[in-house]
C-alpha cells in the first residue's frame, strides 16, 4: 500500500484522542499500515451524548438516495475499498473484491426496503364486543443511541449490516470497529458522509477494548447494542450490559453432512468452498465434515484433489485463492489444535504448514467427534472430516457442540431434508449448499452459544432497530 495513513476517529467533535495511538499491521508483510487513536472515556461518553442529542429527520425518500450513492460509490472505487481489507484482514483480493460487492447488496437492498412502511392496521370492531374503530402500528427510532462492535473477519460487510439499517431507520450510531482491522470501518464512514450522511447519525470510535469496551456497553446514552463476535465476548457483553437491548451475533461451528445418497462432487466442491473462503475466518465457514461412512473415502479424495488446488500465498496477488489468517497467533492456534486432534488418532492428509500468519488449506481425517479442533469454533483454512455411520449418528453429533449458527446437508432424499429441518439445533439449514448461503435481506443468526436477540439482515435488523408505536382513532 506504501503510505501510512494516520487516522483520526470519524467523531463530530474533531478535539478527540490527544495523541495515544494504536498501530494496524498487514499480516502477510508485518509492515504498519496504519495508526489510530485510542479513545479516551470521554471521547466515548461525548460521542454518544452528540448521538442522543441529535434528531433525525431524514424523509424516507432522503435515506433510499443517501444509502443508494453509498452503494454506488463503494463500487466505483471497489479496486481501492478491496486492496485496503486486503492490507489490513490478510484476506485474499478475490475475496476482499468480492465483500465490497456484499455491502453493495446490503445498500442497495436497503435503499429500496427503506421505501416502503410495514406499518400494520388492526380493525376493532371484530368481536360482539368490538368498537368501530381502528388500531395503526409505526416503527419509529430509538430514543437514544445504538452501540456496535464489530469483528475483524469482514471488515466492510460487517460494519455493513449495522449501519444500512441504522440509516434506514433513522437511527444515529456510534461504532467501534476490531482494533486489528479498523481502517476499512474509517473509509466506509467517508463514503457514507460523501453520500450525504449526517455526520451524528454515523460516528466511529477506535481504541483498545479494555480501556473502552466497558463504556461501550453501558454508557447511559445507548438503548441497543448490536455485536458481532466471538462467543466469550458476547457472553461478557449479556452479563455487563444492563437494561437495554442486544443483539449478539457470536461464534458458528458449523457442520456440512454427506449423506450416502449425496452427489459426492457437489459435496466435495461445497466443501472446499466453504472450508477456505475467507481463509476459513467466516461465522458460517464450514469447520466440521460430517460423512457417511460408506461414501467417506470418495468424499475425502475429492476433498483431497480440489484442496490441493487451492493457491494460497500474496494477498495482494489476484491469482490467490486465499491469504493469511488475521494474525500469528490464530495461525498457531490452528496448527496447534490439528496436531492435538492428530494426537488423538485423526489422520493429517494435507497441510498443517505455517510460516507467521500464512497458514495452509488443511485436510483432517478421521477426527474424533469430541476434540477440541471440531468441538471449539477453529477460525481458519481447516477441513476435518468426522465419519459417522448413518442419520441419527450424524445430528447427534451435529447437535453435540455448545453451538447453533448454520448447517449445509448433502442430500436428495425427502426424508432426511426433513430430519435435517427438524432436528438440527441451528438457525438455518442449506440444502445442497454452504452454511453461509444467504441472501442480505434474509433473517440471518443463531441459537445456543451462536447468539442472542434479534436476528441480522437489513429486514429483522430494521425491526429490531425500532419501537413500535400503536395509536387508534375512531372509524
Ligand atoms: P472478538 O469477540 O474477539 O472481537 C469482536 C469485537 O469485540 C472487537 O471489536 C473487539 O474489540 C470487541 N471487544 C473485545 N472485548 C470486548 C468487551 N469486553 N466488550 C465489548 N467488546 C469487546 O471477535 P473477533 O476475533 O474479532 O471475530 C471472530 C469471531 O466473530 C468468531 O468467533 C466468529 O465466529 C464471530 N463472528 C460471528 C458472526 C455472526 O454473525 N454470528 C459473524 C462474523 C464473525
Amino acid at each position: 500500500m506504501g503510505i501510512l495513513r494516520k487516522e483520526k476517529m470519524r467523531t463530530v467533535n474533531s478535539s478527540t484522542a490527544g495523541d495515544r495511538h494504536f498501530e494496524v499491521f498487514n499480516p502477510y508483510t508485518n509492515e504498519v499500515i496504519g495508526t489510530c487513536p485510542k479513545a479516551s472515556l470521554d471521547d466515548i461518553a461525548g460521542a454518544f451524548r452528540t448521538a442522543k442529542n441529535y434528531k433525525a429527520s431524514l424523509s424516507r425518500a432522503e435515506r433510499s438516495q443517501i444509502l443508494r450513492k453509498t452503494a454506488d460509490i463503494l463500487v466505483s472505487r471497489r479496486q481501492e475499498i478491496a486492496e485496503l481489507i486486503t492490507a489490513e484482514s490478510g484476506l485474499c483480493l478475490k475475496d476482499s473484491t468480492y465483500e465490497v460487492g456484499r455491502a453493495y447488496d446490503v445498500f442497495h437492498l436497503a435503499s429500496s426496503i427503506v421505501l416502503k412502511d410495514d406499518g400494520e392496521i388492526f380493525s376493532c370492531d371484530i368481536t360482539p364486543h368490538g368498537k368501530k374503530r381502528r388500531i395503526y402500528t409505526q416503527r419509529d427510532p430509538l430514543l437514544n443511541a445504538i452501540s456496535a462492535i464489530t469483528p475483524f473477519n469482514h471488515p466492510l460487510n460487517q460494519v455493513a449490516h449495522k449501519v444500512a439499517p441504522s440509516i434506514a431507520t433513522n437511527n444515529r450510531m456510534v461504532l467501534k470497529p476490531s482494533e486489528k482491522t479498523p481502517l476499512t470501518a474509517l473509509v466506509l464512514a467517508d463514503v457514507l458522509y460523501e453520500a450525504g450522511l449526517p455526520r451524528e447519525m454515523f460516528q466511529v470510535v477506535t481504541g483498545d477494548p479494555r480501556e473502552i469496551a466497558d463504556a461501550l456497553l453501558t454508557d447511559p446514552n445507548i438503548d441497543l447494542i448490536t455485536f458481532t463476535g466471538g462467543v466469550s465476548v458476547g457472553k461478557y457483553i449479556s452479563a455487563h450490559m444492563g437494561y437495554r437491548r442486544a443483539v449478539l451475533e457470536l461464534g458458528g461451528n458449523d457442520p456440512l453432512i454427506v449423506m450416502e445418497d449425496a452427489d459426492i462432487e457437489e459435496a466435495a466442491t461445497l466443501a472446499v468452498a466453504g472450508s477456505y473462503k475467507n481463509s476459513g475466518q467466516r461465522c458460517t465457514a464450514v469447520k466440521r465434515m460430517i460423512v457417511v461412512e460408506s461414501v467417506a473415502d470418495k468424499f475425502v479424495e475429492l476433498l483431497l484433489e480440489k484442496t490441493k488446488k487451492i493457491k494460497y500465498g500474496d494477498p495482494m496477488d489476484p491469482e490467490m485463492d486465499m491469504g493469511t489468517v488475521i494474525d500469528e497467533a490464530l495461525a498457531k492456534y490452528c496448527e496447534d489444535k490439528v496436531n492435538d486432534a492428530v494426537a488423538h488418532g485423526a489422520k493429517l492428509l494435507y497441510g498443517n504448514i505455517r510460516k507467521g500468519a500464512l497458514y495452509s488449506p488443511t485436510v483432517v481425517d478421521h477426527v474424533p467427534f469430541d476434540c477440541d479442533l471440531v468441538r471449539i469454533e477453529t477460525f481458519g483454512p481447516v477441513s476435518p472430516v468426522i465419519r459417522v455411520k448413518n442419520i441419527d449418528e450424524a445430528i447427534r453429533v451435529s447437535n453435540s457442540t455448545a453451538y447453533g449458527l448454520s448447517s449445509g446437508v448433502c442430500t436428495n432424499r425427502l426424508d432426511y431434508v426433513t430430519r435435517f429441518v427438524k432436528e438440527l439445533e441451528v438457525g438455518t439449514v442449506n440444502v445442497r449448499e454452504v452454511p453461509g448461503y444467504r441472501i442480505e435481506m434474509s433473517p440471518f443468526g443463531g441459537i445456543k452459544d451462536s447468539g442472542l436477540g434479534y436476528k441480522e439482515g437489513v429486514i429483522e435488523a430494521m425491526k429490531c432497530f425500532t419501537n413500535v408505536k400503536t395509536y387508534s382513532l375512531p372509524w
